[in-house]
This record gives C-alpha cells, structure tokens and sequence, in this order.
C-alpha cells in the first residue's frame, strides 16, 4: 500500500509514468479461450474475488474500439480454468475442443476494486496479453448481457 497516494493522482491508462511493481494481487489473470463448441465462441474470463469471471463472446474480442461485441455471462469459473486446453467429450457440457487465444493479465483502470465496478456493472481495464495489449471495457446492458468494447487511446 506504500505507493497508494501516488497511484490514486494518475490515471495509468493516460500517463505513461510507472506505476510501480509492489502491487501485489492487483495483476489479476485474464484469459479468452477459443472454443469450438456446437457453435464458435470465445470464453473471455477475468480473474475477481478468487474465481474466473467469465462471458461467451460469440464474435470474439475486436481490436476496433468503435466495435462493441456482445457477451453473455456464463457460470464463474475456477481460477485453474484459465490454464485449460483440450478435447471436452462428446456428450459432456461444452463438448468440442478449448484452445487459449490470449492470456495474460489485467488491471483495473480507475482505483476503485474491480468487484465494485463488476457489481456497478462497469469495468474498463488493461488487458496485458500477447495478443490483446490495451483498454478494454465491459458494460452490462441487462441482467446477463454486456457488451465488450476496446476503449479509444488517449
Ligand atoms: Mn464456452
């Protein structure tokens, strides 16, 4: 918490200043995985309060910030999800193969906790993957729906 005061003045996703290592847990895992299923989507999942948080992006993750992509929540997954790649059997939930598409990690853009924003269901964050490398912001427009969107560079 040493560099609290320092980080609250800046807005990370505007100034290119550090923002420093010793931020603990708030690199947080996100991960979009490719799966093939009885229809194409991509799992786009964020790491908040100890689980994957996770939305099917049918049209997966545009890199075109006047694109919005629509997601549907899905169920919370296990943070071990997030390594997973595979054959899910024939017969089974989501049977079809999963590949990661991009992996990395996240962070909120404003100071405000992540789970707050989720609850507000507004959250704009830095995805740091190999792929993905910029803002991004989720927006719930009802109940499960959201709409994921690249944020425009500042
Ligand atoms: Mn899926």
């Amino acid at each position: 918490m040493a560099l609290e005061e320092y980080r609250k003045k800046r807005d990370f996703f505007k100034t290119k200043e550090p923002e420093g290592k010793d931020r603990g847990k708030a690199s947080s895992i996100f991960v979009v995985q490719k799966h093939k299923a009885r229809t194409l989507h991509y799992d786009f999942r964020l790491e908040i309060g100890g689980v994957l948080k996770s939305w099917a992006v049918p049209k997966g993750v545009s890199t075109d910030p006047s694109v919005k992509r629509l997601a549907v929540e899905t169920e919370d997954h296990p943070l071990e999800y997030a390594d997973f790649e595979g054959k899910i059997p024939e017969g089974e939930y989501g049977a079809g193969t999963v590949e990661i598409w991009d992996k990395g990690t996240y962070r909120p853009i404003k100071e405000k906790p992540i789970q707050q924003s989720y609850d507000d269901g507004l959250m704009e964050f830095m995805l740091h993957g190999k792929k993905l490398e910029a803002g991004y912001a989720l927006i719930r427009t009802q109940k499960k729906q959201w709409l994921l969107k690249r944020l425009k560079e500042v």
